[in-house]
């Protein structure tokens, strides 16, 4: 193979990666299997330039990190059912893809089915890896900026908006472009075009008719809209955020919950004079307030305000900027709005119903603890079935083995303990029963604060800001392990 060619692609819970030759030769010794666990420094395989004898699998098992993909492994076994796939997977985003790849890893024979061009669907294309790319920018921005006060200064950024796209764009290709690799490697066929169910085992996609054994229904959510806002281009939702066409002066981010609190960091670090308004009384609302209270102070000093408990009641377009009322009475004119009020979920955009699967008013399908729907051979996983709408539990969702058939998606998942994190300054993070959660249901807890000011690790690296740890747990019972909450700013 050429310099530069992939050798083998890794995998880990959100992205995917070749790793290219770094001279021409052959390969002479291959020391893992597709879908070994690696880790830092795990041998793959032995490159020589000379070498003519083909290449020999090693069968031990490396030690845990991300998973492996080798270039031309073998096909997953053919079907014997009858039916045109054993699996087909709807929706190749990362619960998606990573169903249908343990699906083909294990033998069955799998069809994804994917509406857009890029497989990765929200997470890597819209979502967590540009959000990511562009919240590292902002903290770049931040700490530079915070240092002046401790005698270096670098002045004033000079932001070219046109490549920090460019650059966040080349992070997205980077890990959808794997994606494509894998599922040939596995032999997974990708198709192209929008599912729609048309009975209990076949369903339409562009122009084929697919007949399935199992179905695992992995939609996604879309970003959920405010019906009476006008169409217009200064209005966008956070996927209209991430594309980066300009960065307004004055900024109105609609919804105080993580995705706007991100892209908020991210246009004020670029230069918007952000002003934030949350329907609810608190901004992450379900999130301990004292973990708040740290992020609430730092933005409060540099956002032109924060509205929580309040409305945003109509927007008028104007030619000099978008006139919003709110009910405070208060009434503001921006150059751009964000619209992050949450996200819907896509159970309708299938078709389920033909199915006689069962889709709730809102969109979300209905699951048991192994993750099937009301008709036992088909599965929903992800975003679609609500929990904490989250990349790793969608991923992890698409990963377990269970059920009846232990290739499918299922085996008692509890979202009880899924980690969530706001990438915002500072940075916030919690998991298990908050102490809001242990309010509401009535339980008995006990709670431990520790404050994070005094450790020295932290402010040696510059952060100023107070922080705040804490863990509230059931009275009786188990303690760290069912609830710790954690606020974590530049550590
Ligand atoms: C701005 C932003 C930042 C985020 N940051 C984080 C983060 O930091 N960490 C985190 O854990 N999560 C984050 N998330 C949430 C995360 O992106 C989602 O939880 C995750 O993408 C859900 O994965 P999924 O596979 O269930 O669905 P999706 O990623 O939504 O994928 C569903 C796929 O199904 C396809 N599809 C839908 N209907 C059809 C059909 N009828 N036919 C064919 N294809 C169809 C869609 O096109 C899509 O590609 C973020 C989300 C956003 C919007």
């Amino acid at each position: 193979m050429a310099i530069e060619d992939p050798l083998v692609t890794l995998e880990s819970d959100k992205a995917t990666m070749d790793v290219p030759a770094p001279f021409a030769g052959r390969v002479a010794q291959l020391r893992v299997k597709l879908g070994d666990r690696v880790s830092e420094g795990s041998v793959l395989l032995t490159l020589s330039e000379n070498s003519a004898s083909p290449p020999e699998q090693r069968d031990d098992t490396p030690e845990s990190g991300a998973s492996v993909g080798v270039v031309d492994e073998a096909p997953p076994t053919a079907p014997d059912s009858g039916y045109d796939a054993q699996v087909v997977v709807i929706g190749a985003g990362i619960g998606g893809y990573s169903a249908a790849f343990r699906a083909a890893d294990l033998g069955l024979n799998t069809v994804l089915i994917e509406r857009y061009d890029r497989l990765g669907g929200v997470c890597l294309n819209v979502g967590c890896i540009p959000s990511k790319a562009l919240l590292h920018a902002a903290r770049v921005i931040a700490e530079a900026e915070e240092m002046g006060a401790h005698g270096v200064s670098f002045g004033r950024p000079k932001v070219d908006v046109d490549a920090l796209r460019e650059w966040k764009q080349s992070v997205v290709d980077k890990l959808t472009g794997g994606l494509e690799v894998l599922a040939r490697q596995r032999k997974v066929e990708v198709v192209r075009g929008t599912a729609r169910m048309t009975g209990p085992h076949t369903l339409e996609a562009g122009d084929r008719t697919i007949s399935f054994e199992h179905c695992v229904i992995a939609a996604g959510s879309s970003s959920a809209s405010l019906p009476f806002l006008p169409e217009d281009q200064r209005i966008f939702d956070s996927t209209g955020a991430l594309e980066l066409h300009e960065v307004p002066k004055r900024l109105l981010v609609i919804g105080g919950g993580i995705i706007g609190l991100e892209l908020a960091t991210v246009y004020d670090a670029l230069g918007s004079r952000v002003t934030v308004v949350e329907l609810l009384e608190q901004l992450i609302p379900g999130c301990d307030p004292d973990l708040i209270r740290p992020l609430q102070e730092r933005i409060s000093g540099r956002y032109e305000a924060i509205h929580v408990g309040t409305e945003v009641g109509s927007v008028k377009e104007l030619k000099s900027g978008l006139k919003v009322e709110l009910s405070s009475g208060d009434n503001q004119t921006f150059d751009g709005i964000l619209v992050a009020v949450g996200r819907r979920p896509n159970g309708h955009a299938v078709d389920a119903a033909a199915a006689g699967v069962e889709v709730d008013a809102a969109g979300f399908i209905a699951v048991d603890r192994e993750l099937r729907t009301n008709v036992p051979w088909i599965h929903a996983i992800g975003d679609v079935v609500g929990g904490p709408m989250l990349a790793h539990k969608a991923a992890h969702e698409g990963r377990r083995g269970g059920g009846g058939d232990r290739r499918l998606p299922g085996a008692g998942f509890d979202a009880r303990t899924v980690p969530s994190v706001a990438f915002t300054d500072p940075e916030i993070a919690w998991m298990g029963l908050t102490e809001t959660a242990a309010r509401e249901q009535g339980l008995e807890f006990e709670k431990g604060a520790f404050p994070g000011r005094p450790r020295g690790g932290r402010s040696a690296s510059g952060a100023t800001r107070a922080s705040q740890s804490s863990c509230s747990s059931p009275a009786r019972g188990d303690c760290w392990a069912r609830g710790s909450s954690v606020s974590t700013p530049a550590i």
